[in-house]
């Protein structure tokens, strides 16, 4: 089997389980129990925020570990919204993850914001000029994702960020894709709050981290026993936290030579698809790409055919984002790129980990066009 699915989630690598192993059996304490069970997990857990912050060049107390990148980027939206007197206007991109733009509707609809959406252009840019005209005096936060998980499309995240800080307005990105493959340095990035989901990265579900710049006030979202300096109530994911600080040291050793490798793999698969499947269309920006992903619509078939007819071939892929399989509605992020609700359903996404390699890709490739001319044979 050949897994092409990894911007849906990773498995947990050995060195990572291994870390975090002490810190679900013998040091299994509370970081907050005053006693040596509770010290080794406090330290434990200062250790691996001190990696996390060093990875985005931020201090150590601007990190709050979070149960993921959804949660992540509820905090942010609401959080930064809430405990900011600005006012209540909201500015996101049309192709956000929902973790996103369902905190900003959320906001919409129960605390009398106004969304402003900015449009796409048809590789799914967008335009720095277009931002630039939408914030207000009243603008809250602008959010605008890193890189889509989509069609992998990568953001001018810094000129963005220039461009809301000019006008006084805090900047967030989800980089939960980017994550492992793009620098992710605050600094360089500009930005005052920028999300992490682990299990993207090699460490478990259920982990994930916000950077947010110490002076921007945070309304919380969780309340209860103030941990995280009274940012995310509840007790601490100690081993996960762990996990995700080692997944972290491991991928960022190798991060450079990885982004180059595999988008000379990713190069070679997309022009091998688009040289044997006379239909397919690459989704997404043709160069400010992820390096891992690649997704395709091949009108004329149907994305969940060809899907199934790879997968018996050996190859797991998805027609886009997990959150949506199975639903029969076009993927919101295709039709704000400009595509058909005819032509989006025909989409397959493939996006892979540092260990596949370009021969495995060129053997997808083959597979591919052997799935699309089954599918299209059969008049499915
Ligand atoms: N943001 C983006 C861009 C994602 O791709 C995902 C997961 O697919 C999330 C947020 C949510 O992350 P999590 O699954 O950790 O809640």
């Amino acid at each position: 089997m050949i897994y092409l699915d990894s911007a849906a989630t990773t498995a947990v690598r050995r060195e990572v389980l291994e870390a975090m192993w002490p810190y679900l059996t013998e040091s299994f304490g509370n970081p907050s129990s005053h006693h040596t069970v509770g010290e080794t997990a406090a330290l434990a857990l200062a250790d691996a925020r001190a990696t996390v912050a060093a990875w985005l060049g931020c201090r150590p107390a601007e990190v709050v570990f979070t149960s993921g990148g959804t949660e992540a980027d509820n905090l942010a939206i609401k959080g930064i919204a809430l405990g900011n007197p600005r006012g209540r206007h909201l500015v996101i991109s049309s192709i956000e993850h929902a973790a996103v733009s369902e905190s900003a509707d959320y906001l919409r609809r129960l605390h009398g914001f106004e969304v402003t959406t900015l449009e796409v252009d048809g590789d799914g840019l967008v335009d720095p000029g277009a931002l630039a005209a939408a914030l207000r005096a009243d603008t809250t936060l602008v959010s605008v994702m890193y890189a889509n998980n989509e069609v992998g499309t990568v953001q001018p995240v810094a000129e963005l960020a220039a461009i809301a800080h000019e006008r006084g307005v805090p900047f967030h990105t989800d980089a939960v894709q980017a994550a492992g493959w793009l620098d992710l340095s605050v600094t360089e990035l500009g930005v005052d709050a920028l999300s992490l989901s682990g299990h993207k990265l090699g460490a478990p579900k259920g982990i994930g981290a916000l950077f947010v710049r110490g002076r921007l006030p945070l309304e919380p979202v969780l309340h209860g026993g103030g941990q995280e300096r009274e940012r995310r109530s509840g007790t601490e994911n100690v081993a996960g936290a762990v996990a995700l600080a080692a997944a972290i040291r491991l991928g960022d050793t190798y991060r450079e030579r990885n982004a180059a490798a595999a988008t000379i793999a990713r190069d070679g698969f997309v022009a091998a698809v688009l040289a044997t499947v006379a239909s397919a269309r690459l989704t997404g920006h043709p160069t400010r790409r992820l390096p891992a992903t690649a997704s395709f619509v091949f009108p004329g078939t149907s994305g969940e055919s060809v899907l199934l007819e790879l997968e018996r071939r050996g190859v797991v892929s998805s027609s886009g984002s997990a959150c949506a399989a199975g639903s029969d509605e076009a993927s919101p992020v295709l039709l704000a790129l400009g595509l058909s609700a005819e032509v989006a359903q025909t989409a397959v996404r493939f996006s892979w980990s540092p260990d596949v390699t370009s021969d495995q890709l060129r053997e997808v490739a083959v597979a591919v066009a052997a799935a699309v001319t089954e599918v299209g044979s059969l008049g499915r």
